[in-house]
């Protein structure tokens, strides 16, 4: 009888051995094979967008528009993981190799793009898998579509700046979308653009059946299936500033991409990525931040909906590095006491300060910066902040860090002013979230390095 019990219970904690072995088999081997969890992955980056610039963009949303995040919603999934960043050469990461550390999965040089760790060497991409599996692939980008996030997903480039040999890429491996800006690189010099070889890859496209858009209105209609949208020959305007454009949403081109990729029965793999937010947030940019922080949530919230519809959805939200060090800081212009940001003044701003700064010109007057401060940001500066900005003052102090001219001294003067102050104007190596749900998340709580994102993308993809 004793015999019988030990003999139960031991092929009884044989079993349970097993499963657990299963288990942590499963969450420790990411790539250890077998079946595919995901049909289709959205993948959604905020470019320089770090915990602080989603803290002011919360604070702002719930306080002053008293609205709900989307990203909170997906964070609410409990499937929220800590993120570090560093690259093979750095500790500080550009978008580059951020993005190709996501999209290929080992720790690359900075400014490569797809290239694996010698910096030379193409790594097979996310993308290119998804591809091979007879799945549609989309990228959009506020950015360029040429530019570092969304070239690292389906070109391979020693450089970035080789943005000609990117748009190529990605059209001869056919990414069935493509939408964003830096349209210039599609296009022959004689026709506006940059490219020296005498090609009009707009024309090339549409003859292997894309669609090319160039308008919000001109992408409402269109129907696929396979769509290059170019919206800007640069890129494309900061949420703040798009009201004076006929340029797209990042939430109307998320729609359409989902919309045109989920015919394939096979799924799809989709990045979409907010990629101003990094450029407001180098130039100190708060209310812009701001924004374009929010125009993220609006597309966050597409993919939601998407999810709803389709359960066989994995959605990740992420970023590649913070920008700027930004801080929702205590003290204000009008109190010493611990009050935060001025949200009514961040309501108040009406141009980006990429706008306002190529408005003034170089070498403005202190007048001048007086005037188109209170004009386009609803504030009223004193004319020695005025002078200062004039004089650059802030970069002739701190010449070894990375500085636009005159912005980094306003963006000084302006701190007070928003209860929001910035380190630098450079990129940081803040840690960051990664937070998704749907199938194949479950991996994601826990400490990651950036890499560990393709495994579990790859891994829900049944590699
Ligand atoms: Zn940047």
């Amino acid at each position: 009888m004793r015999t019988r019990v030990h003999a139960r219970t031991l092929a009884l904690l044989l079993v349970v051995g097993l499963l657990m072995s299963t288990v942590w088999g499963c969450a420790t081997l990411p790539s250890a094979g077998g079946q595919r969890q995901a049909k289709n992955i959205i993948l959604l980056i905020g470019d320089g967008l770090g915990p602080s610039q989603f803290g002011a963009a919360w604070l702002y949303s719930s306080r002053a528009l008293h609205k709900d995040l989307h990203l909170v919603q997906v964070m609410q999934s409990g499937r929220t993981g800590y993120i570090v960043n560093d690259t093979a050469d750095s500790m500080v990461t550009e978008s580059a190799a951020a993005a190709t550390q996501i999209s290929c999965g080992v720790r690359v040089p900075a400014r490569a793009v797809g290239m694996g760790p010698d910096g030379k060497t193409p790594c097979k991409t996310i993308l290119e898998i998804a591809k091979e599996k007879g799945m549609a692939t989309g990228l959009v980008t506020t950015s360029g579509i040429t530019d570092a996030t969304p070239a690292s997903f389906a070109a391979h480039v020693e450089h970035r700046s080789d943005e000609a040999s990117v748009a190529a890429q990605q059209l001869k491996l056919g990414v069935d979308v493509l939408m964003g800006g830096r349209k210039r690189f599609f296009l022959p010099e004689a026709k506006g653009g940059n490219r020296k070889d005498g090609r009009d890859l707009t024309t090339e496209a549409i003859n292997a059946g894309y669609v090319v858009v160039a308008n919000a209105d001109e992408l409402q209609k269109t129907n696929g299936p396979r769509i290059l949208g170019l919206f800007n020959m640069a890129n494309m305007a900061l949420d703040i500033d798009r009201a004076t454009t006929q340029e797209p949403s990042l939430a109307q081109m998320a729609s359409r991409t989902l919309e045109t990729l989920s015919r394939n029965p096979n799924g799809f793999f989709a990045m979409i990525e907010a990629g101003r937010i990094d450029h407001a947030s180098h130039f100190n940019d708060a209310p812009a931040t701001i924004r374009d922080t929010l125009a993220f949530d609006e597309a966050v919230g597409v993919a939601l909906e998407f999810q709803k519809r389709n359960p066989g959805t994995l959605i990740i939200v992420t970023a590649d590095h913070e920008t700027g060090g930004m801080a929702v800081i205590g003290h204000s212009k009008d109190s010493t006491e611990y009050v935060g940001m001025d949200l009514a003044l961040v309501q108040k701003a009406t141009l980006s300060l990429e706008r306002l700064a190529a408005q003034l010109g170089k070498s403005p007057s202190p007048e001048k910066i007086q005037d188109a401060v209170r004009q386009h940001l609803g504030l009223e500066i004193t004319t020695q902040e005025a002078k200062d900005v004039a004089n650059d003052t802030i970069r002739k102090l701190d010449p070894k860090n990375y500085s636009h001219s005159i912005l980094h001294t306003l963006a000084f003067v302006l701190r007070p002013y928003y209860g929001i102050g910035w380190v630098s104007q450079t990129h940081t190596a803040s840690p960051l979230w990664a937070f998704g749900s749907g199938p194949g998340s479950e991996k994601l709580p826990g400490f990651h390095h950036n890499t560990e994102l393709f495994h579990i993308m790859n891994s829900a993809l049944g590699n």
